[in-house]
């Protein structure tokens, strides 16, 4: 397969999602700022693909960086592909139109390209957003995730995203959409934690059955927070001999070891990085292919282990972790 730092994969409505982009996620309140330097760099670098959130509260960083870099003329606006999620105290179908808005405030634009129900769980609507390091008693909403989606159905219609998806969705909930009477647009994609030891062959298999996207994070093994929506004591995928291992047969880093394995399994790949040795190490994955053999070494470490167990939504009707896939 060749793929180039350019490669898009066309979803089933039409538009191209640029297979790697940068994660922007960071736990620390501190580094804010930084993810404005990063959002930069990273563009310089040829990112074209940022992937955010509301929850990440940081958006209002990233927008002013982005608008820098089309007014210095390193992007165009249409050559940048920006995700961002609604969080999930917006599911009231009413509030997802002004989730989507507030977003488009703090990052200066008038329309994102993709904009993704974060997660199936739904809280307590109108809360506020509680940052991931932050120990809080959520509460419980239960929504009707076919009645957020037709929502989210309107946002594409009013012109302010131009493709509609959802994360953290387990087969059952992607059938519950998928199966719905009267859809009007499909998700084009489905954005999960996947990595060598969560390799998520059987949810690939289903999404591309449906012209699904699967898009990938903590393909490097995440980040390690101390916090309970994390199982942050698990080994990171960076660490481990076997891809240590081939990393050093084709002289690259562990990290593009594992980026390398997503993208040629035709994974749309999230690398979070404000580092910025990283982000420019993180792109440089397109002088190597990693063969056949070596694939199927890499497919051997699947061990189903997630570092974003969401545990403090497990008695929620909708948590997703609880079926196979
Ligand atoms: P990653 O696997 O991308 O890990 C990020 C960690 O790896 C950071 O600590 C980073 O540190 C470090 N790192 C990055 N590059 C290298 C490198 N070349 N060598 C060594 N260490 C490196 O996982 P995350 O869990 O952070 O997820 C990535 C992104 O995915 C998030 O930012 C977010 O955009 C998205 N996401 C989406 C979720 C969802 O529910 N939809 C859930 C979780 C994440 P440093 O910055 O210092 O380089």
């Amino acid at each position: 397969m060749s793929l180039c730092k350019d490669s898009r994969i066309t979803m089933s409505d039409g538009h191209k999602i640029p297979i790697i982009a940068l994660g922007t996620f960071s736990p620390e309140v501190t580094t804010k700022e930084v993810a404005n330097e990063a959002t930069k760099l990273a563009l310089t670098v040829g990112y074209r693909h940022i992937d955010g959130a509301y929850l990440y509260g940081n958006e209002v960083n990233i927008g002013p960086a982005i608008q820098e870099k089309i007014s210095d003329g390193t992007v165009k606006r249409e050559d940048i592909f920006y995700t961002g999620k609604l969080w999930s105290t917006f599911h009231k179908p009413e509030f997802v139109q002004t989730a989507l808005k507030r977003t488009l405030k703090a990052l200066q634009l008038d329309y994102i390209d993709l904009y993704i129900i974060h997660l199936p769980v739904s809280l307590k609507f109108g809360d506020d957003v509680t940052p991931v390091n932050e120990a809080k008693r959520f509460i419980f909403e239960k929504a009707d995730l076919c009645a957020v989606w037709e929502a989210m159905e309107a946002c594409k219609d009013a012109g302010l995203v131009k493709s509609i998806g959802v994360s953290n969705f387990n087969r059952r909930q992607l059938e519950m959409i998928l199966n719905k009477p009267r859809l009007k647009y499909k998700p084009v994609c489905n954005q999960v934690e996947c990595h060598p030891y969560l390799n998520q062959k059987k949810l690939q298999e289903f999404c591309k059955m449906n012209d699904i996207v699967l898009v990938a994070y903590s393909v490097l093994g995440s980040i390690r927070v101390d916090t309970e929506w994390q199982n942050h004591n698990a080994p990171a995928v960076i660490e481990d001999p076997v891809i240590t291992m081939i990393g050093q047969k084709y002289k690259k880093s562990p990290a593009q070891v594992s980026i390398r394995y997503m993208l040629q399994r035709g994974i749309v790949t999230i690398v979070k990085s404000f580092n910025p040795k990283h982000i420019q190490e993180n792109f440089q994955v397109f002088d190597f292919e990693l063969p056949e053999e070596d694939m199927k070494l890499i497919d051997g470490l699947n061990k189903n282990l997630r570092y974003w167990d969401f545990k403090q939504f497990k008695d929620h009707p909708e948590y997703p972790f609880l079926d196979e896939y």
